[in-house]
């Protein structure tokens, strides 16, 4: 006997995509609905790290994944304006399986979303824009306008994967009720071709420069050269005001500083950036995941990795329902440990590499972080710890299934 007969996901993002191909495969029958016509573009996540990739393996997408991108083999570095080493990973004291994997996030959603459509337990329903939702003791449901009008479609339960504006949150707990920080900082995010870039001979896959004004990281994202120019930005400009001032950073940041000439950007996105975290991820039958739940900046690439284990943990618990394995109150458990590992890690691991960036490089060596890294250089086991430290926002819910084959609860926790 079988318990879910439906799971609705709201949001078509990576989240939302990875979730209903989990559930589905598991023989959940899913609608994915979002309010694009397509997938998105913009420029945001590149980098995977391992609790993300072992999300992947799972799901039966690595391979396909690694494929499209490349894995992190050259070092990642911290460096001063002009190029000077303030510290850098040794990315051969890192073992092969806990590099990141690279790919940028629209690669990543063609990937899951080509896998979507092959398996029958899964429905997308693009143009479904969600405005209000509703619950009772059985069923949960939510109002959508389409092109058509207006309607209703209902589930077990309903997943918010619908990002940082997230309607599913926001019809939970009220539009402002989102309890966290916005930074003062603004960033903007890049793409561009700048092929002197390896005439500077740092020889990073990953690069983060330390600077008050020009604090940025430099990132190769594909094999074909393009990179990632992500840079701090003076607040409360327009959009075109920011994409205006770009080759003056570019100049500025970039070695070599190049003209317009020597460069040719893809994609450009002024991002205001927040750590925040909503107040529980359940609420009924309705729950929260990724961006719709919880945000930190970009450094260190921990919004989506965080994210894509939230699915993976919440497919287990949904899963473990569906099988008769677990009661409801595993969904409880999954709101209070993915909280706690946000609060826990993702949340002062983002801010204190973020806040590294923007100090005065020339006395940035004294920083317990550079320091660290000097110590790591000739000690390997320090790179592996702190590699391996981003483990800690994993957990298996398969431990805490509580119902034997008899029908017996026990208590597993
Ligand atoms: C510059 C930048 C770089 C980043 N780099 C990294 C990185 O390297 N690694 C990393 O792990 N993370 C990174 N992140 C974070 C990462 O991009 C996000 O965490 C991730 O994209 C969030 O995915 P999501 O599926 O939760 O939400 P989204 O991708 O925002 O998807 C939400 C979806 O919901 C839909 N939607 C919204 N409202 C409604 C509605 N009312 N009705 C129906 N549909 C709706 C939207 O159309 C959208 O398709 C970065 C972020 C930025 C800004």
């Amino acid at each position: 006997m079988t318990h879910i007969a439906k799971v609705i996901v709201v949001g078509a993002g990576p989240s939302g995509l990875l979730l209903s191909l989990i559930l589905s495969q598991q023989g959940i029958k899913t609608t994915l609905v979002d309010m694009a016509e397509t997938l998105d573009a913009a420029p945001r996540a590149t980098h995977y790290a391992w609790p993300a990739q072992y999300e992947f393996i799972r799901a039966g997408v690595f391979e396909e994944i690694l494929a499209a991108g490349f894995r992190v083999d050259n070092s990642v570095s911290w460096r001063k304006l002009d190029g000077t080493l303030l510290g850098q990973i040794d990315i051969e004291n890192i073992p092969e399986q806990e590099r990141m994997v690279c790919l940028p996030l629209n690669g990543l959603a063609k990937i899951l979303y080509g896998r979507i459509t092959k398996e029958e337990n899964a429905e997308v329903l693009w143009g479904h824009k969600v405005t209000s939702i509703g619950q009772d003791a059985s069923r949960a449901w939510i109002h959508v306008v389409t092109a058509e009008g207006e309607n209703r479609l209902e589930a077990d339960y309903i997943v918010g994967c619908d990002g940082a504006n997230s309607q599913i949150r926001r019809s939970l707990f009220g539009d402002l009720e989102f309890p966290g920080m916005t930074w003062d900082q603004q960033i903007v995010a890049t793409n561009a071709y700048y092929p002197d870039m390896a005439s500077a001979g740092w020889g990073d896959d990953s690069a983060f420069l330390v600077d008050k004004d020009h604090w940025s990281m430099i990132a190769r994202i594909q094999t074909d050269g393009l990179l990632r120019i992500t840079y701090g930005e003076v607040p409360g400009l327009t959009r075109e005001e920011y994409i205006a001032r770009q080759p003056a950073k570019y100049k500025a940041l970039l070695p070599g500083h190049p003209d317009p000439d020597k460069f040719k950007v893809v994609n450009i996105s002024p991002y205001k950036v927040h750590q925040r975290l909503a107040k529980s991820m359940r609420e009924g039958r309705f729950l929260l995941a990724a961006d719709a739940a919880h945000l930190c900046n970009p450094f260190g690439g921990l919004g989506l990795t965080g994210g894509l284990v939230d699915v993976g943990n919440l497919s287990d618990c949904l899963v473990g329902i569906h099988k008769g394995l677990a009661d409801e109150t595993i969904l409880d458990r999954y709101s209070e440990v993915r909280r706690q590992k946000y609060k826990d890690v993702v949340n002062p691991t983002s801010s204190a590499n973020m806040r590294l960036l923007w100090q005065d490089g020339e006395t940035a060596e004294q920083d317990e972080f550079f320091r660290l890294l000097t110590k790591a250089r000739n000690d390997p086991a320090i790179t592996q710890e702190m590699a391996t430290s981003i483990h800690r926002i994993m957990h298996d819910f398969r431990k805490e299934y509580n119902i034997k084959s008899n029908g017996q609860v026990v208590d597993t926790r």
